[in-house]
């Protein structure tokens, strides 16, 4: 059975009160490795390491962080395959999806802000031929950045990336549902010559190992990926200390479907954008509104296409829908199926249990779940499931529809289909929403803001938001003295 450590200074070690906790593998419910049960000295210690290693990160030049970073992600990509396999069968997801997008967005992110950071610019302001203002950008020092357990590397690295290339320090707390290629990657991360300190990755419980993390007065900023009332404890300790916050909470995306969409896009891509991951991804559409007039149409094509879903082994090729992350989330699941039967909707598909056979008998497996009926106030119209289940729900006018969409506390992401421009600019610009794609789902340009409205975070990531959070930018403002 692999024992996991913490990567501390440089190091691989045990934690300093040697105590371990089980990690399941989702598609057979086994315990199949041990990761640390690390408590507060562990992260003391992190946090010295990182302290000590700071003044000497922070004086390297762009062109020196850039160079290890680069040989990061040619390390990734290097064991993509020996990454993929770990991460699915750490998460239960496909290994198709693995090697197709976890890994080879977890490579993307180090090359990208690896070069990014050479594309800085400083600003400079003239106020008068004798007073000239200019900018500089210096980092934070030790920061914390805390990720969940749904798309492990590939969010692990989204924000390690830019915080080591901004010039800070990182404490890494990946979630402990899933943390083999966060060990992985510190294997990696020495192998690249990464010099000591400069990341730390340690395990744990989040309530204690990262809420202790997140406390310590050293931390100058946190950047979670996590559950919206995560990120409001976090809010509420981190706030006496004046941390800088980078907090990408939960969502309950809108899926909108006019009559006018292109069809078969629309209808293979929202079985996508319903049911990848399980439907564990943060920006997945959970709710689909579908225009009166083809509703019906959709609602069978849907439901057809949804029950030729292969629900199976992550590690078969064939397989489309592998396990959801734990037996307690996949209870959370089917309670919120059973309320939605309550609250009087239809199962148009779904909800029963899955049989699964040989070493998958004991996985938590949940079948993707059509639901229509339900009234847009309702919980399952309301609440983040974040599983394989989804509301159809049938509107007439665009007005109505965003009225619709907007009606919950969330505003992270959302879907539209239609192929009349006017449509799509009116529909994008009403919904409160960080993220919207039109006529796509899940296009990544990683100099783009992400991030969320409401309750679905404070705060954009990626391109050069992600650098500038990771830094403070200071302002010189120089008189020159006429001689
Ligand atoms: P979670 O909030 O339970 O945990 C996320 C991380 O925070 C884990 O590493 C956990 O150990 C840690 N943590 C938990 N309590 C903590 C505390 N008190 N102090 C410090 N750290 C703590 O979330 P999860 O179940 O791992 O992930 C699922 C959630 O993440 C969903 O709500 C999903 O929508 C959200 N998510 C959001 C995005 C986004 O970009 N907005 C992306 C992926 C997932």
């Amino acid at each position: 059975m692999t024992i996991l450590a913490n990567y501390i200074d440089g190091k691989l070690i045990a934690p300093l009160n040697d105590r371990y906790l089980p990690n399941v593998n989702p598609a057979t419910g086994q315990v199949y490795s041990q990761i640390p049960d690390s408590a507060s000295p562990d992260i003391l210690q992190a946090i010295a390491a990182a302290k000590k290693a700071f003044p000497i990160w922070a004086k390297t030049t762009p062109a020196y962080r850039c160079e290890i970073l680069l040989k990061i992600a040619d390390l990734i990509e290097k064991n993509h395959e020996k990454l993929a396999l770990a991460e699915s069968i750490d998460t239960g997801k496909p290994l198709h999806l693995a090697l197709q997008m976890d890994i080879p967005r977890a490579a993307a992110n180090f090359r990208f802000f690896a070069t990014a950071l050479l594309h800085q610019q400083d600003k400079s302001f003239q106020t008068n031929a004798q007073v000239l203002n200019y900018t500089y950008r210096v980092p934070l020092g030790v920061v914390a950045c805390i990720s969940p357990w749904n798309l492990p590397l590939y969010l692990f690295t989204w924000k390690i990336a830019p915080a080591l290339a901004a010039g800070n320090c990182v404490i890494g707390k990946p979630s402990e549902l899933a943390p083999m290629t966060a060990f992985l990657l510190s294997q990696l991360c020495i192998e690249a010559q990464l010099p000591a300190g400069v990341l730390n990755i340690v395990h744990g419980i989040g309530a204690k190992t990262g809420a202790f993390l997140v406390g310590h007065h050293d931390i100058k900023a946190v950047s979670f990926t996590g559950g919206t009332a995560t990120g409001a404890e976090i809010a509420r300790i981190a706030a006496p200390s004046f941390k800088k916050l980078s907090l990408e909470l939960g969502g309950k995306n809108p899926t909108i479907i006019f009559a006018d969409a292109p069809y078969e896009q629309a209808l293979e891509t929202t079985l996508q954008s319903a049911f990848t991951n399980q439907g564990q991804i943060c920006l997945c559409g959970s709710r689909i509104f579908v225009q009166k007039t083809i509703y019906e149409q959709f609602k069978h094509d849907f439901v057809k296409r949804t029950q030729h879903l292969k629900i199976g082994n992550p590690l078969d090729p064939q397989t489309q829908i592998g396990a959801v992350i734990s037996e307690k989330h996949k209870q959370k699941i089917e309670s919120y199926i059973a309320l939605a039967e309550k609250e009087g909707g239809v199962i148009l598909t779904g909800g029963k249990k899955v049989i699964m056979l040989g070493e998958n008998a004991n996985g938590f497996f949940v079948a993707p779940t059509i639901i229509e009926g339900l009234s847009p106030q309702c919980s399952i119209n309301q609440e983040e499931i974040f599983g394989p289940v989804v509301t159809l729900q049938p509107f007439d006018t665009w007005q109505e529809v965003v009225e619709q969409a907007n009606n919950t506390p969330y505003g992270l992401a959302a879907n539209i289909w239609t192929t009349n421009l006017n449509t799509a600019h009116q529909v994008a610009h009403a919904l409160d929403a960080g993220v919207i794609w039109v006529n796509t789902w899940l296009m990544r340009d990683l100099r783009t803001p992400f991030g969320g409205m409401k309750a679905s975070g404070v705060g954009r990531e990626g391109g050069f938001y992600a650098l500038d959070f990771f830094s403070e930018e200071k302002n010189i403002c120089l008189k020159i003295e006429n001689s």
